[in-house]
């Protein structure tokens, strides 16, 4: 059995049956060699590195109204804001003194917002020429992507979410398809955007045929990213009553990932280490090799509530500690 993870290293793919067993054996030697031989391939690649993002939810202002999520349209409890420039800006450069090099700008569906995110995009590639320059906005005209390819864009974060398409009929209100995020990420990459798709683990109504259908769409897309979190109640959202996903699946799917996709960009999200203490570094020992930390202004941060239970206190403050666990399991962290 335990050769069922040197197989998937090898051959980098594997059989429906083999990738389930893979996800659903309670054997423990063969989840242990699961992870050993992911993150021996992790090493082997990156060195004992971890990357460090900064995160910066610029606005919650959303349009979309997806069921689970805390930034909902119709989420009336959450106050909504958007950052100004000064303040993006701001946060851009405090992460840049910690050394960190690649900003992660997030936010709700916001077309309009976007636009003026645009210019801030600019302002930013202006004063940091070398930072990398991520953005999470969600499902938005094509020539607003390709503005913000223009102003200086080089990643794109859009997670698929499920690759059921009936899955994702349930977990999102009937003017949202599969397909149009689909479009999305084909038209993200074609715009030369290093791109990320990904999902949540153990959402409602979640089957592991549908995870199996994940893995699968991110064999044949190949994103250069992927994050990949537990599902989190958020209780004033519809879906509130569920229960959380998997912090344990969610570690075996990193591993999977980094044996079929050896170069990907993997995260140990933070709804990873929400649901698991020491989940950053779990995540790291099982293959995942990007920790984003985050820089959104605190007064802000209880309005970007996504998900029950986020951490408010990361960013800046969080750095020294993060450094001393991963120097503690043996890690050095780059940006
Ligand atoms: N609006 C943008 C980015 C913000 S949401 C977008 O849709 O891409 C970022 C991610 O948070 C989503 O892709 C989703 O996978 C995750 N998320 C939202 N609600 C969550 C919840 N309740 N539990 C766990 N993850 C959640």
């Amino acid at each position: 059995m335990d050769k069922l993870a040197s197989e998937l290293r090898e051959r980098r793919t594997l059989d429906d049956e083999g990738l389930r067993t893979l996800l659903e054996s309670e054997d423990a030697s063969l989840v242990e060699s699961l992870h050993r031989n992911a993150r021996e391939v992790a090493v082997e690649r990156f060195g004992k590195q971890v990357w460090l993002r900064a995160l910066i939810e610029w606005s919650n202002v959303c349009r979309l109204d997806c069921l689970y999520c805390g930034i909902r349209k119709s989420n009336r409890e959450v106050p909504r804001y958007t950052l100004s420039r000064e303040e993006i800006l701001s946060a851009c450069a405090s992460a840049w003194k910690e050394g960190i090099r690649t900003f992660v700008l997030q936010g709700g569906e916001n077309p309009s917002g976007a636009l003026f995110l645009a210019d801030v995009v600019a302002d930013i590639r202006a004063s940091w020429p070398e930072a990398a320059i991520t953005l999470s906005l969600g499902e938005l005209p094509f020539t607003t992507y390709a503005l913000l390819r223009r102003r200086g864009g080089d990643r794109y974060l859009l997670r698929h979410e499920t690759a059921s398409a009936a899955h994702y009929a349930r977990l999102h209100p009937s003017d949202m398809r599969l397909d149009s995020r689909m479009e999305c990420l084909q038209e993200l990459r074609r715009l030369g955007f290093q791109t990320g798709m990904g999902m949540m683990v153990g959402s409602p109504w979640q089957t592991s045929q549908d995870l199996l259908a994940d893995l699968r769409l991110m064999e044949r897309f190949r994103p250069e990213m992927a994050g990949i979190g537990p599902f989190i109640p958020q209780h004033s959202t519809p879906l509130g009553s569920f229960p959380a996903g998997s912090a344990d699946v969610t570690l075996r799917l990193y591993s999977i990932l980094r044996l079929m996709l050896p170069a990907i960009f993997l995260p140990a999200t933070t709804a990873l280490s929400t649901l698991l203490p020491g989940g950053r570094v779990q995540g790291i020992l099982a293959g995942a090799n990007v920790i984003m930390l985050n820089f959104t202004p605190r007064a802000y941060r209880p309005a970007y509530s996504l998900y029950e239970g986020k951490p408010e206190t990361d960013g800046a403050e969080a750095l020294r500690e993060l450094r001393k666990e991963l120097s503690e399991a043996g890690y050095k962290t780059t940006s």
